[in-house]
């Protein structure tokens, strides 16, 4: 077996070499498990959290052992009556290509109507973020105006093809003119604004002549500091994440003041604690999926041991849609 473990708590910057390749020995699955070879492993922003000292929501992960994350696999040996070989599954073995996993924690994989590798993305956790922070955090009405930054990426481009699907102005943010061209033309947003812009807040301006109703956060940092001065009275702000805060040091934003002067609703949220949830969320985005109302778009990296290049590169925007790593021929 092969896996990818942490080598040390990364102080600012992620780098390749805080995350190093190791041989295993091949798992034995015990009785109830199974014995699962990962095709695809997911690359979230949360896995940057895992790896820091500060204090978070969940467990972090300690210098020597297995990075944790999201994967979707075959069965190759069964223990349990649930599954039998050739079945796909999705669980969170994390950065390896084999793992033994008791049959209580797989998915199992149904139907071919999405590929596999959707459930790590736009009906997996990704796609279920932008419907819960949407849906009930930000509940937009018709005719709102709805702000999403890293709009071509895995939650945002859902996050915009929902609020569209209910009436509103959707506008985008995202880095560079592709990403850009990407979120209007082939995701049907009303507008993308490219952060790399020098024109940067003029071009807001252009595309927010009423303001923001909502505002669907997961940049953080410069980006947040330039959306919040045009929120609007009562709007509300779904607080997703902060990516580009991960490698800078905190402080407070004295554009703060507009969450008080204009009323807005800001509510912080966790996908992990909506589990009940789940299921139907997944369901009502896979059949938009499968008849093609929700597109969705994959970076795809090959080889386990290109998955630290990956995942740094993902936290510089260097990934177009959601960041996977393939990991068979
Ligand atoms: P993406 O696929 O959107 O990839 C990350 C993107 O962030 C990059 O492509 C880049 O897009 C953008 N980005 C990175 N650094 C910066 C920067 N300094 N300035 C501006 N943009 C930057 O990732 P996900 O869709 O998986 O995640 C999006 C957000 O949602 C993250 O903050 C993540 O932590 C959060 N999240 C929260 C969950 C929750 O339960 N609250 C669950 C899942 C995700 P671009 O090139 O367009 O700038």
């Amino acid at each position: 077996n092969q896996q990818i473990i942490l080598v040390e708590r990364p102080e600012g910057w992620v780098t390749p070499e805080h995350l190093k390749l190791i041989e295993t020995p091949m798992p034995i699955p015990g009785d109830g498990e199974i014995l699962v070879r990962n095709h695809w492993l997911s690359l979230d922003p949360y896995m940057r959290s895992r790896i820091s000292a500060a204090k978070s929501y969940a467990q972090g992960v300690e210098p020597g052992q297995l990075m944790v994350g999201g994967t979707v696999g075959e069965v190759i040996e069964s223990h349990s009556d649930r599954f039998k070989p050739g079945d796909m599954v999705l669980a969170a073995t994390g950065w390896q290509l084999f793992a033994a996993v008791p049959a209580k924690q797989a998915l199992k994989i149904e139907g071919d109507d999405v590929p596999p590798s959707a459930y790590l993305g736009v009906i997996g956790m990704p796609g279920i973020t932008a419907w819960t922070g949407l849906m009930t955090i930000c509940e937009p009405k018709a005719g709102e105006t709805v702000v999403v930054d890293a709009a071509s990426g895995a939650v945002g481009s859902v996050v915009g093809q929902l609020a569209k699907s209910v009436g509103c102005r959707v506008v985008g943010i995202a880095g560079g003119p592709a990403k850009c061209d990407f979120v209007v033309k082939e995701l049907g947003f009303d507008a993308c604004v490219d952060h790399k812009d020098p024109a940067f807040e003029q071009l807001l301006d252009d595309a927010l002549p009423k303001g923001i109703d909502c505002l669907f956060e997961n940049v953080g940092g410069a980006i947040f500091e330039s959306l919040l001065p045009r929120m609007n009275v009562f709007a509300r702000i779904a607080l997703c994440g902060m990516v580009s805060e991960f490698n800078r040091p905190p402080h407070a934003h004295h554009t703060l003041r507009s969450i008080l002067i204009n009323r807005i609703k800001l509510q912080g949220f966790i996908v992990s604690d909506h589990m009940q949830t789940w299921p139907d969320i997944r369901q009502a985005l896979r059949q938009r999926v499968a008849a093609g109302e929700i597109k969705f778009r994959e970076s795809v990296t090959v080889g386990l041991e290109n998955a630290p290049a990956a995942f740094v590169g993902m936290l510089k925007g260097e990934n177009f849609g959601k960041q996977l790593v393939k990991l068979i021929d």
